[in-house]
């Protein structure tokens, strides 16, 4: 595999991202709603970055199923705190079309949070395909597919702490 962003890239780029978070949002309490399980290692990251208080709720999206293709996309929102009347903020690991994130804040707007804003790792503008802009992006990359710092390839990779772009054959291996 190649590296496309290294451990230090990626915690540089994390830190700037929580410094405008914190600047946006200054000593409010914030509700983040984590989109499961790719952003799992940013919101480690993040979350301890910030010092006003947070409370940290999950949602399970994915409109990928196992592979590289886009398939059909299904949100799961059981493990949700109550984010009405809070300030929300989504985080997510990567806005690669945007449907994924439309579908999510769409369902979140509906709880009636006070504001609502969303925050990525990373960003492929060439692909995208909403007309939602991501507020917070740490990084914007080509159109690759990633693994890595929570990223996945079939449920592997996400424990790698750098971001890399996978060789056909590693794809391959991979495929059942
Ligand atoms: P979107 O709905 O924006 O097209 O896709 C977003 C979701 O697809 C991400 O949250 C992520 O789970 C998956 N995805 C999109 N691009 C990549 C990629 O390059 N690598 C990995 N591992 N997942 C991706
Ligand atoms: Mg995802
Ligand atoms: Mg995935």
């Amino acid at each position: 595999m190649k590296t496309i962003l290294t451990e230090n890239q990626l915690r540089d780029g994390v830190a700037a991202m929580s410094a405008e978070i914190a600047a946006r949002y200054g000593t409010e309490p914030l509700t983040i709603v984590a989109v499961m399980t790719g952003s799992l290692v940013l919101l480690a990251d993040l979350i301890r970055q910030l010092s006003m208080p947070v409370r940290v709720s999950l949602i399970q999206a994915s409109s990928y199923r196992g592979g590289t293709e886009s398939g059909s996309l299904w949100i799961r929102d059981d493990m949700m705190l109550d984010v009405k009347d809070r300030d929300v903020l989504v985080v997510d690991d990567i806005f690669d079309t945007g449907k994924t994130l439309e579908a999510v804040m769409e369902c979140i707007a509906e709880m009636q949070p006070l504001s609502l804003s969303s925050a990525v790792l990373l960003h492929k503008k060439e692909r995208q395909q909403v007309s939602l802009v991501p507020d917070f992006v740490a990084f914007n990359i080509p159109d690759e597919f990633v693994v890595g710092y929570g990223l996945d390839y079939q449920d592997l990779y996400r424990n790698l702490p750098f971001l890399a772009v996978l060789e056909p054959a590693e794809i391959e291996a991979n495929t059942v």
